[in-house]
């Protein structure tokens, strides 16, 4: 069994040429070898940090699937010194006050009945 083969277009004529050859038999254009190999793009797994194919839905060494985007080690935001503290009070606030107001609708719709 042979495998298929591949082919590409030439940049210069448009003619079609096997994929792997780096210039082309009808004009002799040669071909960027972006085009004959694309760059991949490596990405580290979620969970035992193996960087593999970005392309690729499993990790080759652990199987997990790649779901979330990889949590790149990046410098987080860091938000303006004073403003630290009161963001997550007012979450803590809201997240203690949404189900106060859902019960009080609750509670008002039993009074109604
Ligand atoms: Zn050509
Ligand atoms: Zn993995």
């Amino acid at each position: 069994m042979s495998e298929p083969e591949r082919i590409r277009f030439c940049l210069e004529c448009g003619e079609a040429m096997p994929y792997d050859d780096a210039s082309c038999p009808a004009c002799g254009a040669s071909q960027p070898d972006s085009v004959a190999a694309p760059a991949r793009e490596l990405r580290p797994c979620r969970l035992c940090s193996e960087e593999y194919d970005a392309a690729r839905l499993f990790c080759p060494r652990c199987g997990a699937e790649r779901r979330a985007p990889p949590v790149l080690p990046l410098p987080a935001h860091v938000p303006p010194a004073g403003s630290e503290g009161r963001l997550p009070m007012l979450a803590a606030v809201l997240t203690l006050l949404g189900p106060l107001v859902l019960l009080a609708a609750v509670l008002a719709a039993y009074a109604r009945t």
